[in-house]
């Protein structure tokens, strides 16, 4: 499977097609268990605590603890990133709530599941840069703990699916009138030189790339808020971006049809991302966290 050499599940380092879960493993009933995506850039694990402090909470969440220390994830990490070569990759990992005879109760004494693997890191192709994307605007029709990083994730494929069938790569997804955020990203727009981001809340997950954005704003004295944001307002953006570990910062420049702003990307995301672009630097020269 793909260009990967090692999985690993449970305790063990396998070959993928080696690597076996029971069909009674409440992940694959139920959807009952979570997870994390992680990007590697210059071999490092970026933004690493922050990404194992939303397991911690995406885990208390779901009423299940923590199976491995911070030591213990971080040797079964090196050792996948080892096995898979220097390029950026992205760690996937998900933890569900084990084997037990198909029943909605918890079980009382499963072992979770654990899996984890590397990946090398598929970037944006450069026009989409260069001229961003298309997305559409849908109604949000998820539970109400987004804020969980939930593997059952039905409504955001479904979502997804729908951008895509329209031409678009991305579904922004509306709630009682309000953006909560993208399919499998966060949002943000521009609006007089001010973003504008959602607030956090069991709506939205809380993006460890949204976060890292309103930080380097601020730090750079650029006005930034956490504040609800209308569909209304959102069709009225000067610019749209949507943000996640592996698109990054992206511009949206089409949305249902129509052109955000000047219909190319703006000078506000340039600025943002040339500003986020020189913090992963720093990281990777060991010079930020
Ligand atoms: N929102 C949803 C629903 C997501 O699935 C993701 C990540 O894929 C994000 C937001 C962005 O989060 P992060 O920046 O931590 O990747």
């Amino acid at each position: 499977m793909m260009n990967m050499q090692l999985v690993y599940l449970n305790g063990e380092f396998l070959a993928p097609d080696q690597a076996k879960v029971s069909v009674f493993d409440r992940g694959f009933v139920f959807g009952d268990g979570i997870y994390e995506v992680i990007p590697v850039f210059g071999g490092r694990l970026f933004r690493l605590p922050h990404h194992l402090a939303r397991l911690e909470a995406s885990l208390a969440a779901i009423r299940m603890r923590n199976p491995y220390s911070v030591a213990e994830w971080d040797a079964i990490f090196t050792r996948l990133l080892r096995a898979n070569g220097t390029a950026d990759q992205s760690i996937y990992l998900q933890i569900t709530r084990g084997v037990a005879p198909r029943d909605h109760a918890f079980p009382p004494n499963a072992t979770p599941t654990v899996f984890a693997y590397a990946q090398p890191l598929k970037y944006p192709p450069a026009e989409q840069l260069a001229e961003g994307v298309a997305a559409i605007t849908a109604e949000d029709i998820r539970w109400r703990r987004c804020d969980i990083k939930a593997i059952a994730l039905l409504a955001n494929a479904l979502l997804r699916q729908q951008a895509i069938d329209q031409g678009a790569v991305e579904a922004i997804l509306v709630r009682d009138g309000f953006v909560t955020e993208g399919a499998a990203s966060n949002i943000f727009i521009v609006r007089g030189g001010r973003l504008i981001t959602p607030p956090k809340g069991p709506f939205i997950l809380p993006g460890v790339t949204r976060d890292l954005v309103v930080e380097i704003a601020r730090a750079h004295k650029i006005d930034c808020d956490e504040l609800p944001v209308s569909a209304d307002m959102l069709r009225a953006a000067d610019e749209v971006w949507l943000t996640s570990s592996t698109k990054e910062i992206l511009p949206i420049t089409r949305l249902d049809g129509r052109p955000v702003g000047g219909g190319k990307p703006g000078p506000w995301h340039a600025r943002l991302f040339a500003l986020y672009k020189e913090y992963k630097q720093a990281f990777i020269a060991g010079q930020a966290n």
